[in-house]
C-alpha cells in the first residue's frame, strides 16, 4: 500500500523523531520550577551579585549553566 510505504521512508522518520525530541526539550523545560533569582548569578562557579530579579550576570555564564543543566539531563537518563 503506497500509505504505509511513505511511513516507513527511512528520511520521514528521522524528521518525526526530531520534531518528538524537541517537542520532549521544551515539555521538560516548560516542567521545570521557574528560577529564583537569588541576588547572585545562578552559575555556581561565579556567583557575581546582580541586581534583583536577574538570574545571570552575563550571557556567559546563562549559556555555561544551560550547558551543565543539558549534561545532567542526559547523563541522568
Ligand atoms: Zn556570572
Amino acid at each position: 500500500m503506497m500509505e504505509f510505504e511513505r511511513e516507513s521512508d527511512p528520511l520521514d522518520i528521522a524528521t518525526t523523531m526530531e520534531t518528538r525530541e524537541r517537542d520532549a526539550c521544551v515539555k521538560a523545560a516548560m516542567n521545570q520550577p521557574a528560577m529564583q533569582a537569588t541576588g547572585r548569578c545562578r552559575e555556581p562557579g561565579c556567583q557575581a551579585k546582580l541586581p534583583k530579579g536577574q538570574l545571570f550576570c552575563g550571557e556567559e555564564c546563562r549559556d555555561y549553566f544551560e550547558k551543565v543543566q543539558r549534561m545532567k539531563r542526559i547523563q541522568g537518563k
